[in-house]
């Protein structure tokens, strides 16, 4: 899978919401993608995305129930609009529920860099609601083992969509899936990998070892690196990715950021809240900001952790 957004597609219930915070609407259902290690197309069956005016009004009225950050689900959010009558793609949809006034911020996924569009970013950098952060799945660096697994882009591709988003957004915050231990991936292309993070620098990232899924092209393939190889490939990754996330999250100290304030940590008794780009911070303050917005000035970075002071 290139997202975890599947439990709610699975459910197929347009609307799932979560206290009256944050809320998700359904866009599209099914894939068409095909990607040779994913059963989703073959257990939820074509793309179909809802008509656009049902999506407004949905959208709209959470708008105005209060809900301050609501997410557009899909499987392929980026191939929205494929075979409707109103002529409209992702794009366009964004920039129509963007116009609905409102304190509230737009989240969407899963993105699939095969539609990706320089028009997306063009929105994103221009909207008033959608924070500069995009989920981006690359799944490998490296070309062969991208098309064996029918992902229809090439590291080049990819590398020159961050490229563009970063033109027009130097501010934004990227995360991605990746699969580690593909079939018949070596050690020398799993490197390609290890270089695009390090290109890219992602705030974060949702990793994977490869596990067949019966049914699929992939779960066919010859696959003659051991689990346990793959496994101190996997802490590779993982080693690297937490160091850019340090140094990430070190070069924010000193800068303000506005924090959807989403529950108090138990542990710490501090709140946490969470950056357009998808950083937690925690910070002191009262309980009546939960499920509200509120600035604040990063102070340190422990780890990849963030600790602010409220501005207001
Ligand atoms: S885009 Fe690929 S990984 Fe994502 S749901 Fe479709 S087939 Fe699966």
């Amino acid at each position: 899978l290139q997202g975890h957004e599947e439990e709610e597609i699975l459910e197929g219930i347009p609307v799932r919401r979560d206290g009256k915070t944050r809320a998700w609407v359904t866009a599209m259902y099914g894939c068409d993608n095909f990607c040779s290690y994913c059963i989703v197309p073959y257990v939820r069956g074509r793309e179909k995305s809802r008509r656009p005016e049902e999506i407004y009004q949905e959208f709209r009225s959470l708008v105005e129930a209060g809900y301050k950050e609501i997410t557009l689900l899909g499987q392929n959010v980026n191939s929205y609009g494929k075979g409707l009558e109103e002529g409209v793609n992702f794009s366009s949809l964004l920039r129509s529920l963007d116009e609905i006034d409102g304190d509230y911020r737009i989240r969407f996924m899963t993105s699939h860099p095969k539609d990706a569009s320089k028009e997306l970013f063009d929105v994103m950098a221009h909207s008033r609601h959608i924070p500069h952060y995009i989920h981006l799945p690359f799944q490998s660096g490296n070309d062969r083992v991208l098309r064996e697994m029918n992902r229809k882009y090439d590291r080049e591709k990819y590398l020159s969509l961050i490229r563009y988003a970063r033109e027009v957004m130097p501010d934004i915050s990227f995360t991605s899936d990746v699969i580690v231990g593909f079939p018949g991936e070596t050690y020398a292309e799993f490197q390609d990998t290890l270089s695009l993070i390090r290109e890219v620098e992602f705030t974060n990232l949702f990793t994977f070892i490869y596990s067949p899924r019966e049914g699929t092209r992939a779960a066919r393939m010859p696959d003659p690196v051991t689990y346990g190889e793959k496994t101190k490939w996997f802490a590779e990754l993982l080693e690297t990715q937490e160091e850019i996330a340090v140094r990430r999250s070190k070069r924010m100290v000193g800068t303000n950021e506005r924090v959807l304030v989403e529950d108090r940590n138990q542990k710490s008794g501090l709140l946490s809240g969470r950056t357009g780009g998808s950083h937690t911070v925690e910070f002191s303050g009262e309980d009546a900001l939960i499920g509200n917005f509120a600035e604040i000035t990063v102070t340190d970075a422990r780890g990849f952790q963030l600790h602010g002071e409220l501005i207001r």
